[in-house]
């Protein structure tokens, strides 16, 4: 098939891998193949770094008006083929078309952020308390980064980090998930005409990930590693960064708790979670995975969400109407299966769905399992799916302790009409980010990040542009 680039990006021209392999890309609604594409090689790996390396002097020399402008003419244009970029993020992807669509807006409003940021340098003059001297401080560019990025969404985690790195200075190589690189390769010309020039951006789509970007961290060039993934993978870059001592900022998993307290609106949490859990499908690493209602609104609360969640149609993701695509893949799929079939074994309760349909597609409907026990695997792991889970509690520290009780720490939500007590609760929490009555929390201009298991660094917002700079002091005598 035709129609889609499928090949490296490498300095601005597009080629084939060196030893000529490709790897399959799967449309996951009807398990058709889209299209072949160029899998990157070592040699390509370095290929991409001689390009970055070229271009570095000169990227990091434009004045930040000029890095700006060109991002801000990339917002521009990007929303110009919004359609299109939404259209392709469901057919490698399989998200339904208002997930895409989201996704596809939010991705382009890091052009817009960082356009702006790009302008606000930030630095200081001090004097050394003992002497006198001028402590002056600025921001370099960090040098080049290599980013590497999951599936679930193909557009916005490429443009989170691509467009900070771009506004501090900084080429890149990015390496998009072997399952969704179409979107990441379809982005490149629009960043020609914004602007870019060669070698700043360059794309190396790779069925052999772990060698291409090991291969990458292991040369002195590199300063950067920003990756967006599972936290087993993020460990394993984290120890080849060390042997660089190369800069890591990590976007790992997640478990989210998703807390209803007893004086919560029941509608606006309901509503909440269909965000929290529904959004992407629940393949996103702030889906709500263990959601916790008080037992005095358990019942009305189950009944208002569950009528919700029953509302939602499935279906392949490009018709109107559609509100539930297909998962990404069969391995994703069959995990959703697993969680439900073993929740069920343990004693959970299905409310909705929890039924696999027959393909094609990776289909799996939307599912509410209520008692869920503690010791259920999906309580325990990312479900990745559309499964809510849901428990219930009686008194609010013990839900802290409980919400608390996972190595991850992304993001927690907490539904609640006293704000003094949302408070006080949310500082308790664990977590890098909290939605406290809101079940979404992603902004450009906000520091997306988590803590404990979930990562390292912050992405959007001031915090993000951070990534991909360094500090430099000049000790100096006027
Ligand atoms: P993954 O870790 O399997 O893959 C992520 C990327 O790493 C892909 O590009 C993959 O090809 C690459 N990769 C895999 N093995 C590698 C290796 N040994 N060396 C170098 N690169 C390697 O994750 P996934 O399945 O694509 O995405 C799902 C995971 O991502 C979930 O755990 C989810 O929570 C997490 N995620 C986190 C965030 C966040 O911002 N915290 C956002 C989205 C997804």
């Amino acid at each position: 098939m035709t129609g889609f680039l499928n090949k490296l990006y490498i300095s601005g021209s597009w080629r084939g891998a060196s030893d000529g392999a490709t790897f399959e890309v799967m449309n996951p609604a009807d398990e058709t193949v889209l299209t072949r594409v160029a899998s990157g090689t070592v040699e390509d790996a370095m290929a991409c770094l001689d390009a970055a390396e070229s271009a570095l002097a000169d990227w990091a020399a434009r004045s930040p008006r000029e890095r700006g402008e060109v991002l801000r003419r990339a917002f521009e244009l990007f929303n110009d083929r919004i359609e299109d970029i939404a259209r392709l993020i469901t057919l490698e992807n399989g998200k339904a078309g208002a997930d895409a669509m989201g996704e596809a807006k939010y991705a382009g409003e890091f052009f817009r952020w960082y356009a702006e940021e790009a302008v606000r340098a930030e630095g200081y003059l001090g004097l050394a308390p003992a002497t006198g001297a001028r402590i002056l401080v600025h921001q370099k560019p960090a040098g080049i980064a290599v980013l590497v990025t999951p599936w679930n969404y193909p557009a916005a985690m490429g443009t989170r980090k691509i467009a900070p790195a771009l506004a501090a200075g900084c080429p890149v190589v990015i390496k998009p998930a072997s399952e969704t690189p179409l979107t990441m390769l379809a982005l490149m010309p629009i960043l020609e005409e914004a602007g870019v020039p060669p070698g700043v951006v360059n794309v190396l789509p790779s069925r052999s990930s772990g060698a291409v970007v090991g291969a990458m961290l292991a040369d002195s060039r590199v300063r950067v590693v920003s990756f967006t993934g599972s936290t087993e993978v993020g460990r394993k870059l984290l120890h080849a960064a060390a042997d660089n001592v190369v800069n890591p900022a990590m976007e790992l998993g997640g478990n989210a708790p998703f807390i209803v307290c007893k004086d919560a609106s029941i509608e606006s949490a309901a509503e909440g979670l269909m965000v929290a859990k529904m959004r992407n499908l629940g393949e996103a690493c702030t889906a709500a995975n263990r959601i916790y209602v008080h037992e005095d609104i358990e019942k009305p609360f189950i009944e208002c969400f569950t009528h919700k969640m029953a509302a939602l149609k499935m279906g392949n993701g490009l018709e109107d109407g559609v509100d539930v695509g297909p998962l990404v893949n069969a391995e994703t799929r069959d995990k959703v299966d697993h969680f439900v079939r073993d929740a069920v074994e343990k004693g959970a309760e299905v409310y909705l769905g929890g039924v696999r349909p027959n393909g094609p597609g990776f289909f799996y409907p939307p599912t509410v399992l209520v008692n869920v026990p503690d010791t259920a695997d999906c309580i325990n792991d990312e479900i990745f799916g559309p499964v809510a889970a849901i428990q219930k509690f009686r008194d609010e520290d013990e839900i802290i302790a409980r919400a608390n009780a996972t190595e991850y720490g992304l993001v927690a939500y907490l539904y609640t009409r006293d704000m003094a007590r949302g408070m006080k609760l949310s500082e308790q929490l664990e977590f890098g980010m909290i939605g406290l009555n809101r079940g979404l929390v992603s902004d450009p201009a906000a520091p997306f990040g988590g803590v404990k298991q979930s990562g390292l660094g912050r992405e959007g917002g001031k915090e993000g542009l951070r990534e991909f700079q360094e500090t430099q002091y000049i000790a100096t005598e006027w």
